[in-house]
């Protein structure tokens, strides 16, 4: 009885230890040659050299300031911006986004170059959050659980992910020395996600490996 207790106590423990597998559900945007050539033609911009594909080094954290999954997703999913300004450049996108309930979308491949933070889209791979309308701190406890296991999920597939920051932290970032912008004065300040979620976030990963910049 003693020796089945103990057991017991030991699968416990050893199953508390195993992360439960990311559950990832793949709700791609539209990806054509034409996104590839806008994407292109963006990172010769901005960084001098043609690419569509990442090796990752970072992980950006999000938030959409949009209220709803669904508005969001139909955002992204459009190749190039249809503004009378802006017609004929890349969207922006992210590679995830995460629903107020914790439910992990994955909107294109992880390799891809995505247009979601300047300077790092070269290297970044991008987590969006639903929620931040108005600048509320308003992400959930599902979103934070669900951000700590993709994020654990990417940096073991990923290894050569150094870094995970928030937007709001992308000029601090630059002593990563990721950051590329051949635009002058190319910049658009950010609040996503918000201090308190990303304090949550370094707690739950910093002994992970990966970098962190004051919150
Ligand atoms: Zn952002």
């Amino acid at each position: 009885m003693k020796k089945f207790l103990l057991a017991a106590l030991v699968a416990q423990i050893l199953f508390s230890n195993v992360a439960a597998a990311v559950e990832i559900i793949d709700k791609p945007i539209k990806w054509t040659a034409n996104r590839e050539r806008l994407i292109r033609e963006y990172t010769l911009e901005h960084y001098g050299f043609e690419a569509t594909e990442i090796e990752p080094r970072a992980v950006v954290v999000h938030w959409t300031a949009f209220g709803s999954c669904d508005s969001t997703y139909r955002y992204f999913y459009a190749e190039a911006f249809d503004s009378g300004i802006d017609a004929g450049t890349l969207n922006v996108a992210s590679h995830f986004l995460v629903d107020r309930d914790g439910t992990i979308y994955r909107l294109t491949s992880e390799t891809a170059l995505n247009r979601h933070a300047i300077g790092y889209n070269w290297c970044a791979i991008g987590i969006e959050n639903v929620g931040g309308v108005d600048g509320a701190e308003d992400l959930t406890v599902a979103q934070l659980q669900a951000n700590v296991e993709l994020i654990k999920y990417l940096h073991e597939k990923y290894p050569t992910i150094e870094y995970v920051f928030g937007h709001y932290q992308q000029v601090e970032a630059k002593k990563s020395g990721l950051f590329i912008e051949l635009v002058p004065d190319y910049f658009a300040g950010k609040p996503d996600p918000g201090k308190i979620f990303m304090r949550h976030l370094r707690d739950y990963l910093e002994g992970d490996g990966l970098k962190f910049f004051p919150i």
